[in-house]
């Protein structure tokens, strides 16, 4: 649904939580940097880090959505933007405590 992602894209400029460096950025390298680094399970991040990051994914994320001329990592980024996981990030809220502790129940 191309047109929910253009909404979900105008909302996140709207809250002005948008990198504005494209194309001068590494966006697309931290991207790929920080999802790896999250799913190596030999690491174990603090809530502090875990907030850094998911805000610095989320950010990184918008800005591929918005400016990424390769096609096919554009839609990946809006797709994921899409999830409905990123809902409290556009809130503006963080990581809280309780969710964090739920995380590492799971893992
Ligand atoms: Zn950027």
């Amino acid at each position: 649904m191309p047109g929910r992602q253009l909404i979900v894209g105008k909302q996140i400029i709207d809250l002005g939580k948008r990198c504005s460096l494209w194309p001068d950025c590494a966006c697309h390298e931290n991207l790929v940097h920080w999802q790896q680094n999250l799913m190596d399970e030999e690491i174990v991040w603090s809530l502090e880090e875990l907030r850094g990051i998911e805000t610095l994914i989320f950010i990184t994320l918008t800005c591929v959505a918005a400016y990424c001329p390769n096609k096919k990592i554009r839609l990946y980024a809006q797709c994921q933007l899409a999830n409905r996981y990123w809902d409290r990030q556009r809130r503006g809220e963080e990581l809280s405590e309780e969710e964090f502790r739920r995380r590492r129940g799971i893992q």
